[in-house]
């Protein structure tokens, strides 16, 4: 099968400074990685496994991508991401190959993390199909191709699967199962500190004017996902611009008030 609809195998190099917020969840991931590699010898000593699979789970836009390549660059491991929609929607039998090979190939460069985005698209299927009596070959096929390939990662290979999804619910018990996808990580919309650590994070390269207040910011922006942190800080740079291409030497209040006016935040308030 062709390579070139998975992506390349990268040494990332987004760190986990990058990322605002999460705190918890970056320590926790954070020691799921680094712990067997570092400590080796210790886990071999205590007869401990080093997980297999982590699954990050939460509402859409909250990060899972940024949290899998900043684990990747900061415990210096090749990252490999493929996406469980494309698996889901290629021709019979490619979708199987395009997994195995992305296996192989992270078992080769190893230590490394495989990152499956959108995992429920491969089982979501299967549960759609078998509500209404069939069952759906394709899926089928990938999740068994997917529990085999994790079934014969040895601890050893220093190979970690992690997925996300924001659909945990229909995720097919078997890829919960011990030594496979069984450290979860619920990744939560941001909350006020969060936000305030991300506006931080993606305002640090502004001249921001003494009257910007990100403290506020934060408070004003229940319903902003990362991404739409980072993209209110881009609006209001580009709005600074607007106003004179040669004058433009800070980003101040009116600027983020102008994006905030034209911003629209991805989660409802259900979702927070
Ligand atoms: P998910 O993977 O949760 O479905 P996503 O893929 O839309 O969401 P990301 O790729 O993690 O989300 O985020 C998109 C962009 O938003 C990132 O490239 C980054 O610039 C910004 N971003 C998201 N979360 C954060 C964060 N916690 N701190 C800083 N920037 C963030």
């Amino acid at each position: 099968p062709s390579l070139s609809r998975s992506s390349d195998v990268t040494l990332d190099t987004v760190s986990w400074h990058d990322i605002g917020g999460y705190e918890d969840v970056k320590e926790r991931l954070h020691r799921a990685l680094e712990w067997p590699i570092k400590h080796a010898a210790a886990f071999k000593r205590l007869g401990l496994h080093a997980p297999r699979g982590v699954l990050l789970y939460g509402p859409p836009g909250c990060s899972k991508t940024s949290l899998a390549r900043a684990a990747a660059g900061a415990s210096g491991m090749r990252l490999q991401v493929l996406s469980g929609a494309q698996l889901f929607s290629m021709y019979v039998g490619e979708g199987e190959g395009i997994l195995r090979t992305a296996f192989q190939r992270s078992r080769m460069t190893a230590p490394s993390i495989l990152f499956i985005d959108e995992i429920d698209a491969i089982v979501g299927g299967r549960a759609q199909e078998t509500s209404s009596g069939g069952g759906s070959d394709a899926s089928t096929r990938i999740l068994s191709t997917l529990l085999t390939e994790m079934d014969g990662l040895e601890s050893s290979t220093g190979v970690l699967v992690l997925a996300a999804t924001n659909r945990p619910h229909v995720l097919d018990a078997a890829l919960l199962r011990p030594g496979r996808l069984d450290v979860l990580l619920y990744v939560p919309p941001p909350d006020v500190l969060g936000r305030l650590d991300i506006l931080r994070v993606h305002s640090r390269g502004m001249p921001l004017a003494e009257d910007v207040d990100l403290q506020a910011l934060a408070h004003r922006t229940d319903t902003f996902t990362g991404a739409d942190l980072a993209s209110l800080c881009q609006e209001a740079a580009l709005m600074a611009l607007r106003e004179g291409m040669d004058m433009a030497h800070e980003v101040n209040k009116r600027h983020f008030e102008s994006a905030l006016a034209v911003a629209r935040p991805s989660l409802s308030a259900a979702q927070i």
